[in-house]
C-alpha cells in the first residue's frame, strides 16, 4: 500500500460546515476538516436535504414504535417518513459504488443520529432510544462498515477504536477480494491477534478456536463466522486496562533479554498508559525498539505493533 491510500469516509453534511440544517446552519467540526480532510476524502451526505425537504424546513423527529419509528414534523405533525426512506432506497445502492469505509454520522439527528436518538411516544415523552432512519438504513446495508457520531469521535479513545475498526474493516475487505486458502486466514488471524486481544479477549479466544477447526467448515461458512467474530471483536473498546494487559504480555517476549532497569523503564510506561497519562504509542515506541533489536517474527508481523502509517496519523493527529 502506499502512504496514502484513498480512503473514503461518509460525513453528515452539516459536521462539513454545509448549511443544511433545518434552521439553515450547520454543525461544522472544523478540526474533522482541518486534521483529517487532508488524508481522507470525506463524502457529505444530507438525508434531509437530498431527499427534498428544503433548507430551511421545519424540525423533525421520531415518533412510536421504537422498531419502526415515523418522522415527523414537530409543529404542523407531517408525516416525513416514507419520503426519506424512498430517497434511501436509492442513495443507499449509489453509495456502494463510491466505496467508502466508513461513516461519521450527526449524533441526536432523526435521520441520522447513529443511535441514542430520542423517539417519541404517543404522549409526546421522549421513551426508547434509536438510530435515525437514514442511519439506520446505512448500518442495515453496510453491516461491515464502523460508523461513528461526532461526539464519540472527539474522545480520543473513541477515536482510537473507530480508526482501528477501519484499518481492520478494510484489511478484512482486501483479504477477501482475493483467492484465500485456509492457510492464509490463519496467517491474517495471526497478524490480527494482539490487535484482537486489546479490544476482546473473549472474541481473541473464540476466534482461536474458530481457525483451530477451520479444516471442518465449508470456505464460505468460516468466512462468515470469522467476519462476525472480528468485527464484533473491533467494535468492543480497547481500554487503558485492556492496552495495558497486552502491553504486559508483549513484555514477556522479552523477560529473558532485557536488563531489570530497561523491564522497569517499559512497566513505568505500561502503567502510565494505564492510567491515562501518556499515550499508547510511548510504549509501543520503546516495545518496537525492542522488537528491532532482538527480533521476534510473532511480534514483527502484529499489526498492533506495525499498524499503516497512516493509521497512527489519524489516531494521534487531532
Ligand atoms: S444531521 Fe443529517 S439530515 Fe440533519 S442537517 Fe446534518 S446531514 Fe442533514
Amino acid at each position: 500500500m502506499t502512504m496514502h491510500p484513498r480512503i473514503k469516509i461518509g460525513v453528515s453534511s452539516c459536521l462539513l460546515g454545509e448549511k443544511t440544517r433545518y434552521d439553515g446552519g450547520h454543525k461544522w467540526e472544523r478540526w474533522l476538516t482541518a486534521t483529517w480532510e487532508p488524508y481522507l476524502e470525506l463524502v457529505p451526505v444530507c438525508p434531509e436535504a437530498e431527499c427534498g425537504l428544503g433548507i430551511p424546513r421545519e424540525p423533525m423527529r421520531l415518533e412510536g414504535d421504537p422498531q419502526a419509528p415515523r418522522l415527523l414534523t414537530v409543529e404542523t405533525r407531517q408525516e416525513r417518513t416514507e419520503r426519506l426512506l424512498r430517497w434511501s432506497a436509492r442513495r443507499l445502492p449509489e453509495l456502494e459504488y463510491e466505496d467508502l469505509w466508513g461513516f461519521i454520522f450527526k449524533s441526536g439527528s432523526p435521520s441520522c443520529g447513529p443511535a441514542r436518538v430520542k423517539i417519541y411516544d404517543a404522549r409526546g415523552v421522549p421513551g426508547k432510544r434509536g438510530a435515525g432512519l437514514f442511519a439506520a438504513g446505512f448500518m442495515a446495508r453496510f453491516p461491515l462498515l464502523p460508523v461513528v457520531d461526532e461526539i464519540h469521535l472527539a474522545d480520543p479513545l473513541m477515536r482510537g477504536n473507530f480508526i482501528a475498526q477501519l484499518f481492520t474493516c478494510r484489511r478484512w475487505q482486501e483479504f477477501l477480494g482475493k483467492p484465500w486458502t485456509i492457510h492464509d486466514l490463519i496467517g491474517f488471524h495471526t497478524r490480527q491477534k494482539l490487535l484482537l486481544l486489546a479490544h476482546s479477549p473473549g472474541h481473541y479466544r473464540l476466534l482461536g478456536k474458530l481457525t483451530a477447526r477451520a479444516q471442518e467448515l465449508p470456505a464460505r461458512e468460516l468466512a462468515a463466522q470469522y467476519q462476525a467474530l472480528l468485527l464484533a471483536a473491533m467494535k468492543l473498546q480497547a481500554t487503558n486496562k485492556k492496552q495495558a494487559n497486552v502491553l504486559h504480555h508483549i513484555l514477556g517476549y522479552f523477560k529473558k533479554v532485557l536488563s531489570a532497569a530497561e523491564k522497569q523503564e517499559l512497566l513505568e510506561l505500561i502503567d502510565a498508559c494505564r492510567r491515562g497519562d501518556l499515550p499508547l504509542l510511548a510504549p509501543l515506541a520503546l516495545i518496537n525498539h525492542y522488537v528491532r533489536q532482538y527480533g521476534s517474527s510473532y511480534l514483527q508481523e502484529q499489526y498492533y505493533l506495525q499498524p499503516h502509517p497512516l493509521e497512527v496519523l489519524l489516531r494521534y493527529h487531532a
